[in-house]
């Protein structure tokens, strides 16, 4: 078993021995070479102990993170009044990141109106669809545009479904009034999240 150990500890780049044909077949992502198993990948071997056969697995492709311009979609985890933080979950197409990012919304990039504290306008556990401004952590988002914003929110008050009406956000079930900065597809695309 020690050669076992050995070879499934290799980190390999093409060309690399794996191990010599007497011990395993080349499986996908190697291959045969005068008596020698080698790999064809960048990758790590992966024994078939039963068909005595050595396969390499790609290394995985670079995680995909959000870049300057790209959309992306967050939930509200923190509101202050200068800016808030949001848990950067998956991209416009609503294909998750491997791993959450955190980005920021400055005050001065929720609205082209003067806006005095943002607890009115977000609030935890709201879903927005943000833009990326830069390419490193953390993020900073803009919902200036009027695509962008909140997609999906609730009651303050009851948690009640919020529905929009000409002067901003009405509750469906009590009726209080919310101000909070939805996008202007609200109510019309599904919640990725
Ligand atoms: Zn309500």
């Amino acid at each position: 078993m020690k050669r076992v150990e050995e070879i499934s500890k290799l980190k390999l780049t093409p060309g690399d021995d794996v191990c010599v044909i007497e011990e395993f077949l080349p499986g996908a992502g190697a291959y045969e070479h005068k008596g020698l198993v080698k790999s064809a990948v960048v990758g790590t071997p992966k024994l078939d102990l039963n068909l005595r056969v050595v396969y390499v697995t790609p290394l995985s492709k670079k995680p995909s993170m959000p870049e300057a311009g790209s959309l992306v979609y967050g939930v509200v985890v923190l509101v202050k009044d200068e800016y808030a933080v949001v848990k950067i979950v998956c991209d416009a197409k609503g294909t998750r990141y491997s791993t959450p990012f955190t980005g920021v919304i400055h005050i001065t990039q929720v609205s082209d109106k003067y806006v005095k504290s943002l607890y009115e306008l977000l609030g935890l556990g709201d879903v927005v669809k943000a833009k990326v401004l830069n390419d490193s952590i953390p993020y900073n988002l803009t919902i200036k545009e009027a695509r962008l914003g909140i997609v999906a929110t609730s009651c303050r008050v009851c948690g009640g479904k919020l529905v929009k009406t000409g002067e901003g956000l009405k509750c469906s079930e009590c009726g209080t009034v919310d101000k909070r900065r939805v996008s202007s597809e609200y109510g019309h695309i599904k919640c990725v999240i």
